[in-house]
């Protein structure tokens, strides 16, 4: 069957989901997504976006929508977080544009939604379709929805978040892990932070077990920062839902007597809720009959690197070339295509992910004062950072040195 003639369904209306309908749009295939949720509206959280994402966003042309709401970070900054010693200091802004050809910004997602969905067109979303099952043993895929609705389809793309429907269904059981860290975001109005040294940065206060994360976003140059702020505890976590309410002032249980800058930032917000980091082991397959995984389904990872919407963006590139590319081949052809060119990429993002909450939490002594030395070197922070935000992934075809140098 070719690829115009496909009937696709994307489970799941988030970052990948949309994205994925707009790298297709961009071939000309077409494809309807169907998304859980009432409005395509997720409130109180940002994302950082780096070049290896963005790089598609501009090719595509929604540059200038980005312009108006997104925030170029000058600078990337590693400090200690009781001192407020800047440990590494590494321009953004033009030399990061020229080193990765795109930017590296700090967007709200309910702004960042409202670009994709605004591009996808509504005609092609419909709301209020929460998968519960999929039977992929006839002619075609017939998703069932909880509204008692369903949909047929010729390929089924699982983009259906961290707590995929569409995984269990492969799998036959739920396979969430917790990580072992929770976090506290939100976000504060840069009028609130007087204290805040380079407050244009991204920037990461380092700790023992801990570290607080924040950037700036919004399109006006005045902009709110984000923050995010992570613990090792409680181990195990002690709920049965994800995300509980936190007590007031939680927040500060670690961080009271860190520099003032980040006291002033952690107390200047509302913080309500606590959220647990859970992720998933990864698969060996990505896809099963009809249907096939892409993003955090597939490949759920700890936020440390800012990697899982950028990694879930990079996915949804290869999948609609794939696709693009079927011909007259088959399914199976084309989804073994895109995981072989998606799962050793995605791996090691995964993997360096893990590692640099590691990196992050370092108590005091010999293995600190080499990380330190690490963040200060130009050419220390190349190595972590080149081979992710340097990576075009569009060009499969010839994998390079530079792009990590192998896929598998
Ligand atoms: C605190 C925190 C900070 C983060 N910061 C960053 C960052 O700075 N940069 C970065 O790259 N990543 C970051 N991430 C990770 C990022 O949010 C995810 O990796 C990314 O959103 C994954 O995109 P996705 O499209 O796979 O899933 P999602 O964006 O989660 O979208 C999944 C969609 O599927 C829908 N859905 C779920 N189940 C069903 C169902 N049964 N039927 C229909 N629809 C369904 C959901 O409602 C949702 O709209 C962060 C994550 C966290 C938790």
């Amino acid at each position: 069957m070719g690829n115009k003639k496909l009937r696709i369904a994307v489970v799941g209306g988030g970052i990948g989901g949309l994205t994925i309908a707009i790298a297709l749009k961009q071939h000309g295939i077409d494809c309807k997504v169907y998304e859980q949720t009432a409005e395509l509206r997720e409130v109180g959280a940002a994302i950082a976006l780096s070049a290896n994402a963005m790089r598609f966003y501009d090719q595509w042309g929604l540059g200038p929508a980005f312009d108006a709401v997104g925030y170029e970070a000058s600078a990337l900054i590693y400090r200690d977080g009781k001192t407020g010693r800047v440990i590494g200091n590494h321009p953004a802004g033009e030399e990061y544009k020229q080193r990765y050809g795109a930017r590296y910004i700090g967007i709200h997602r309910a702004e960042l939604q409202k670009i994709l969905f605004t591009e996808v067109g509504m005609e092609n979303i419909y709301l209020n379709k929460r998968l519960s099952t999929i039977d992929d043993s006839g002619d075609c895929a017939v998703l069932n929805f909880e509204d008692g609705s369903s949909a047929e389809a010729d390929f089924v793309i699982g983009a259906d978040g961290v707590r995929s429907k569409v995984r269990e269904l492969m799998l036959g059981y739920d396979d969430y892990l917790y990580a072992g860290y929770s976090a506290f975001r939100a976000i504060v109005p840069i009028e609130s932070l007087p204290s805040l040294p380079d407050p244009s940065a991204i920037q990461f206060w380092m700790g023992d077990g801990c570290h607080l994360l924040h950037y700036p976003i919004g399109g006006d140059r005045t902009g709110d920062v984000n923050f995010f702020l992570v613990q090792r505890d409680p181990t195990p976590w002690p709920h049965k839902e994800w995300v509980t309410p936190a007590e007031d002032g939680e927040q500060l249980k670690y961080f009271g007597d860190w520099h003032p800058a980040v006291v002033e930032m952690l107390s200047s917000a509302k913080v309500d809720t606590r959220w647990a980091m859970n992720y998933r082991m990864m698969l060996g397959r990505w896809s099963k009959g009809r249907m096939t995984l892409m993003g955090d389904a597939a490949h759920s990872i700890v936020p440390h690197h800012g990697q899982g919407a950028n990694q879930s963006i990079e996915d949804a590139v290869v999948l609609a070339d794939c696709i693009a590319d079927m011909g007259k081949g088959t399914l199976s052809d084309m989804q073994n295509r895109y995981e072989y060119l998606r799962r050793g990429r995605a791996r090691k993002v995964v993997y360096a992910s893990v590692t640099t909450g590691d990196m992050l939490h370092l108590p005091p002594g010999e293995s600190r004062d080499l990380r330190d030395a690490r963040l200060a070197s130009k050419e220390a922070m190349a190595n972590h950072l080149d081979w992710i935000h340097g990576f075009d992934a569009s060009n499969f075809a010839e994998p390079n040195e530079k792009q990590g140098g192998t896929w598998m």
